[in-house]
């Protein structure tokens, strides 16, 4: 049987193959991964190998290798649909409802065609921020003393102040309506239904990247004079969980760091990469997940929280640095004197 692919994400994230095979074999650091005696085949010289940031195993004598779940089909002698069972158990998660091939198949394709709704989304915000009508957004950018680069750095845009521009540009180019209200990007006129509007006008655009580089949904900041909050951001979509996200995370890929700096939103992030201090992510303005400590722990060994001194900034910390104590990362925090937010700090 197939699984759901965000629940199979899931059930990897929770069975972390270094704990999985250490309760197998035991393993020890050397040269970037972990070594062990292969429980497989008898050796007196450890050829079994584990990557923790690949979350995969591989022996150089048997030549056996694979993720964890092909790693307990062999230890257990399962087959895939037992192996996966196995590991459910192991992590306390329940079996997702069983659902035909078909239904599989349909939801991947609707979630294919999210992905690319938001890519072309985004291609088309950031070609907007770029015109005449994006002035008043790289007036703003200008004034924060963001440049281009780091603009395009940020995939940054802007969405017009417009009823339905989004709308037309990507009904025409093959988008239906349906995706674009399911991908979050439009919504129905809540007076008549039958209309379409855009979800975000007259703001700078934010999208938030997975770390696999794929846009999954937008933050917007508030430009003119406008109507609504500050800040709003997609809901959660079929392919989009603020919990499970870093905002940032993407450029963070194939690095290895000793720390990443937790700021509060999505302009302190940026401006840190403006001056140069580019392992800056923010936590997408939920309370720490961890999820998200998890996300976080494939790139760093350590986060350290720079958020700013009012009581709100300052709870949400100390509920966050026991998450990712909880999550085996190391955390820190940095005091920013004076009541100053990071980015105004940096900036001093
Ligand atoms: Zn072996």
């Amino acid at each position: 049987m197939a699984f759901p692919e965000t629940w199979l994400n899931e059930l990897m994230n929770r069975n972390d193959i270094v704990s999985v095979v250490s309760e197998y074999t035991r393993l020890s650091p050397k040269g970037g991964r972990l070594w062990g005696l292969c429980p497989f085949h008898p050796e007196r010289d450890a050829s079994f190998t584990v990557s923790p940031d690949k979350q995969v195993f591989h022996c150089f004598s048997c030549k056996a290798g694979g993720s964890v779940i092909q790693f307990i089909m062999q230890a257990e002698s399962l087959g895939y649909a037992d192996a996966v069972r196995f590991l459910a158990q192991r992590a306390g998660m329940d079996m997702p409802n069983e659902i035909n091939d078909a239904k599989l198949r349909e939801e991947k394709a609707l979630r294919d065609r999210l992905y690319a709704a938001n890519r072309e989304a985004a291609m088309f915000y950031h070609q907007v921020l770029l015109s005449d009508a994006g002035l008043p957004a790289r007036q703003y950018l200008l004034n924060r003393g963001i440049d281009g680069s780091t603009a395009v750095r940020f995939g940054l845009g802007y969405s017009p102040n417009d009823w339905d521009a989004l709308f037309k540009h990507m009904t025409s180019a093959g988008y239906t309506r349906d995706e674009l209200i399911s991908a979050g990007l439009c919504v129905k006129g809540r007076k008549d239904e039958t209309k379409t509007f855009d979800f975000f006008h007259d703001r700078l655009m934010f999208p938030v990247i997975s770390a696999s580089g794929r846009v999954l949904a937008f933050g917007g900041r508030i430009i003119g004079k406008g109507e609504g909050a500050k800040y709003m951001n997609t809901g959660d979509t079929l392919i989009y969980n603020k919990r499970h996200n870093i905002y940032a995370i993407n450029l963070m890929k194939g690095r290895k760091l000793d720390e990443l700096i937790m700021v509060e939103g999505y302009m302190d992030v940026i401006s840190l990469h403006q001056t140069g201090i580019d392992n800056a992510v923010a936590s997408l303005g939920t309370a720490l997940t961890s999820q998200q400590v998890r996300l976080m722990g494939r790139f760093a060994k350590r986060v350290c929280y720079a958020y700013d001194g009012d009581s709100a900034g300052q709870k949400a910390m100390l509920r966050g640095v026991d998450i990712i104590a909880r999550g085996e990362l190391e955390p820190r925090v940095i005091v920013i004197p004076g009541g100053l937010d990071p980015d105004e700090f940096v900036r001093a």
